[in-house]
């Protein structure tokens, strides 16, 4: 029994995984592999970020400032690491995995104003860092895991980490044998030096040991191999085993790190450590089955990705990654290309679409870019290309049909004008009546009833699914009998709330536009049904339309 009266049934083991020397160095991706490489293993993992700003969730942050917002099954809208985490791991995450200073300092100033700290003086340590144990340990707790895996945001030496480390320090102590410090640097490579260099991580390691934390493991991010000499140096003068220096060389996908990691037995170092058995070999036949269909394509396939954040590489994570698991399912390499919504109009659309095999129309918020949506929508329609409409991609195609096929002239969502006389996606009264809390967001998975008969019934092979939302606009059901009538068919539904989820075109090859976001969804072991067939479409329309076929 933990101070905070947490039970854990079994003896959890935690991982804790720090950055030194620069951001960017990819602790999500090393945290996901760890948890890949335990789980082919058999060991139930999961992996927890916490961030250490103050928003209270990246729900409000704009993609400039942390690429995508990533939800989870329970809706919370977390850091875009969680992503990863679920890629890899195949394991849902939920709001417990992300935790944010702004989250720690709201549960303990709510305490304290209720008394529950019986006039103490409320402080950093111990009253802030027994609130970030204990959200680590409630995870462990929650899940009844063999392992719980930290990644500490920021880089070590950052004021806003410093309570996070000094947690860390303390939970070693409690723990022992049952914790894992991995730190992930740097190891430079000069060319005018010709050579790689430690000191940027002996000084990372001193930073960490001034906050008394001693890493067991140091992965160093390096673009050429380590040679022995330098990884004995980096134990020598870091105080570990030099096999306990782990080199993470730059990978040509993200995919490859958990085989790279295991062919330098990081997970067998980690086993060590915690005292596990390590003589087994883990499981992983069908990772390295996708890597080879991902590296080995048969044919390529060019999409086009609308949207207006196209130029930040992580505004659209989850879709992009979505695309690389449904073109290996598909063996097809997925060219993305990125059109910036508000640099499309009539005059340039055939120009920007017309040699693409498919095109997806992204998600987002606010007016910016959306008529360049609506008329890339317009031309795929008319030209029968594939489309994937996702949420506000649905929504643009909910107004392009309206204005276009029923002649609703303005038809908008309210989103966007509020005066429309044709208000084909509105706010829903459900929505209107919370939205003074703060919370207005429909956010999480919904249940979803797909009809008989249609294009998302034979791709689901399912009746009911489960997706995740993140949005305030609905389809406007009192336009529905008119689209129905003209061929945009409502073949999703939610029952309980009568709200129309999915959207399909009759006689169109593959027009479908989602409420939901199934990128989220995508993993590598169960990549999305939708993006599978979005891409097997693409590649059926790229063989009868050359210009889009390379190789098939
Ligand atoms: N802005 C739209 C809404 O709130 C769509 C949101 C989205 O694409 N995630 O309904």
């Amino acid at each position: 029994m933990t101070k905070n009266g947490l039970t854990m049934s079994k003896t959890t083991k935690f991982i804790f995984v720090t950055g030194g020397v620069t951001s960017s160095l990819g602790k999500g991706i090393i945290s996901s592999s760890i948890a890949k490489l335990l789980k082919a293993r058999g060991y139930s993992v999961t992996i927890q970020k916490l961030d250490p700003y103050i928003n209270i969730d990246p729900g409000t942050l704009n993609p400039y400032e942390h690429g995508e917002c990533y939800v989870t099954e329970d809706g919370a809208e977390t850091d875009l690491d969680l992503g990863h985490y679920e890629r890899f791991s195949n394991v849902p995450t939920s709001q417990a995995n992300n935790v944010t200073t702004g989250t720690i300092y709201q549960s303990v100033i709510t305490k304290e104003r209720e008394g529950e700290y019986l006039g103490e003086t409320v402080q950093v340590i111990p009253h802030i860092t027994d609130e970030i144990k204990y959200r680590i340990k409630l995870l462990a707790h929650k899940g009844n895991y063999d392992f719980v895996i930290t990644e500490i945001g920021g880089t070590v030496g950052d004021i806003e980490s410093l309570p996070y480390i000094e947690a860390v320090r303390q939970m070693r102590w409690e723990l022992g044998r049952n914790c894992v410090v991995v730190h992930l640097t740097l190891v430079p490579y000069l060319a005018a030096a010709g050579e790689l260099k430690s000191k940027p991580t002996q000084h990372s390691v001193k930073t960490l040991l001034e906050s008394g934390v001693q890493p067991d493991i140091i992965v160093c991010r390096t673009e050429k191999h380590l040679p022995e000499s330098l990884k004995n140096k980096i134990a020598l003068f870091c105080n570990v085993a030099p096999s306990s220096v782990i080199e993470c060389i730059d990978a040509e996908t993200i995919y490859d790190v958990p085989i790279l990691m295991r062919a330098e037995n990081l997970d067998i170092e980690i086993l060590k450590k915690v005292k596990m058995p390590c003589n087994t070999e883990p499981d992983l036949d069908d990772w390295i089955k996708f890597i080879y269909k991902l590296k080995n394509p048969l044919s390529e396939v060019t999409i086009g990705l609308v949207g207006k954040y196209v130029e930040l590489k992580d505004a659209y994570k989850s879709i992009n990654e979505a695309f690389i698991h449904a073109g290996a399912v598909n063996e097809c390499r997925v060219i993305v290309k990125s059109l910036h919504s508000e640099f499309i109009d009539e005059s340039n659309v055939a120009e920007k679409l017309s040699s693409l095999s498919g095109v997806l129309v992204a998600p987002g918020f606010g007016e910016r870019g959306i008529d360049g949506k609506i008329t890339a929508i317009k031309y795929v329609r008319e030209h029968n290309i594939p489309f994937f409409g996702i949420c506000l991609g649905m929504q643009c195609a909910v107004v392009e049909f309206g204005r276009n096929i029923l002649g609703f002239t303005n038809a908008h969502s309210t989103e966007f004008n509020k005066t429309t006389p044709f208000p084909v996606i509105d706010m829903m009264e459900m929505q209107k009546k919370i939205a003074g809390l703060g919370g207005t967001m429909r956010l999480g998975a919904y249940p979803c009833r797909l009809k008989k008969g249609s294009k998302v019934f034979e791709i689901y092979k399912d009746e009911n699914i489960f997706e995740r939302h993140r949005h305030r606009y609905e389809f406007n059901n009192e336009y529905l009998e008119a689209y129905q009538k003209a061929g945009m068919i409502p073949v999703g539904l939610n029952e309980k709330d009568n709200l129309i989820e999915i959207m399909e075109l009759k006689g169109h090859p593959w027009f479908i536009g989602v409420q939901f976001h199934p990128e989220f969804k995508s993993t590598v072991v169960n990549p999305h049904p939708l993006f599978v067939s979005f891409i097997k479409a693409a590649k059926d329309y790229a063989a009868k339309h050359t210009k889009g076929s390379k190789k098939s």
